[in-house]
């Protein structure tokens, strides 16, 4: 793949009239890989997100000159038309039958997405599935536990839309404005990035976009606050981040604890004893903090997102919250 005068161990991005070229060195059999969207061909296909015919090496050599590289293709190792379409499934579940990943969402590569939803989606999934194939068949906590599926994933893959939407508009449209974008105004404002990368808030936060760290799902009907509400913690729907904690020993990694199955019941230092419907549920873990001074409680659900919080004891609110998602109703695990 091409050479001559392009950095090795770097990524390359191409801003050019026709749309971006990304070169990014880490090619499973040849030095580089090649990434480029352009309008679709008709020969293309249908066969949406899956490699469809090879691109001429020709082709291909004509992208990098047009996007200005000095770059040779010497050999070709594999090439394709990868036909894309973007799109949002009206429903994510219909009785027994959930969508998830591209069957659910497809979008543009822009932001590179797809993958993580899919992920995201499973996890969200999983452990309702778990947790609702303990009861009885029809129990009305099975619904509001499976429905949140759709509830929670269908507004955060909307959100992915609008996002990827905006990245792809200006990364590959050849409407006016796009093209001016890249072909006048990035390459105007590209000194400026070195500046903008070294700022670690504004790269914090943009990572944590982009990698949908940032998904809540605070409206769902699982996201339930207690009263009063702990102050300066995650808000019902949020993902937790991680923290060092401690159980009264060596500091240990949140994320660390939280890695085990089930529910886990997080509760300051101060906090009174959680009701026995949590105690002796199977599928909740209840840990205390030492180094978190207060009476509040924090129930994590098994995706790692808060569920409940309440900042001192509201013991009716926090079984309500168990009940709700169908794990307060287990007998003691011996
Ligand atoms: C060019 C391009 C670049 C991308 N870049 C990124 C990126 O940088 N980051 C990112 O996160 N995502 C990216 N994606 C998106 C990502 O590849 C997809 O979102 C992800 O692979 C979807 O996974 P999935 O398991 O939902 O579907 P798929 O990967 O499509 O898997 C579905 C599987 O089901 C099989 N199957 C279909 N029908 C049946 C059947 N009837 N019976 C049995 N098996 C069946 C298929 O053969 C396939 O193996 C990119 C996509 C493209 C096209």
């Amino acid at each position: 793949m091409p050479e001559r005068d392009i950095e090795r161990q770097r990524a390359h991005v191409f801003a050019g009239r026709d749309g971006l070229v990304f070169l990014f060195p880490l090619g499973e059999q040849a030095a580089w890989r090649l990434l480029a969207t352009r309008a679709a061909a008709a020969e293309c296909g249908r066969n949406f997100g899956q490699p469809g015919p090879a691109v001429p090496q020709a082709e291909l050599q004509r992208l990098l000159s047009d996007a200005g590289t000095p770059a040779r293709i010497e050999r070709l190792a594999w090439s394709a038309r990868v036909p894309l379409r973007c799109g949002l499934a009206r429903r994510f579940r219909q009785g027994r039958l959930f969508l998830a990943g591209d069957a659910a969402h497809n979008y543009a590569p822009a932001t590179g997405q797809g993958m993580n939803a899919g992920i995201q989606d499973a996890v969200n999934l999983g452990w309702k599935l778990g947790l609702a194939a303990g009861h009885a068949e029809g129990e009305p906590a099975d619904d509001v536990l499976l429905d949140s599926y759709d509830q929670e994933r269908r507004p955060a893959a909307h959100h992915r839309i609008v996002l990827t939407h905006m990245a792809f508009w200006a990364e590959a449209s050849t409407g006016r404005i796009p093209s001016w974008l890249r072909g006048v105004a990035a390459p105007r404002a590209a000194p400026a990035v070195p500046a903008l990368l070294d700022r670690r808030r504004l790269v914090a936060d943009a990572i944590r976009l982009i990698s949908q760290l940032r998904v809540n799902y605070r409206h769902s009907p699982l996201s339930v606050q207690g009263t009063p509400r702990l102050r300066g913690a995650p808000r019902p729907g949020d993902r937790l981040p991680d923290a060092a904690v401690s159980l009264g020993g060596a500091p240990r990694r949140l994320h660390q604890l939280l890695a085990g199955p089930g529910v886990h019941l997080l509760l300051q230092c101060d906090a009174a004893p959680p009701p026995p419907q949590a105690v002796t549920s199977s599928h909740v873990t209840v840990l205390r903090l030492a180094n978190s001074p207060g009476r509040g409680l924090v129930a994590v659900r098994p995706d790692g997102h808060v569920g409940f919080q309440c900042g001192t004891a509201d013991p009716a609110g926090l079984t309500d919250w168990l009940a709700l998602i169908g794990a307060a109703s287990h007998p003691v695990r011996v």
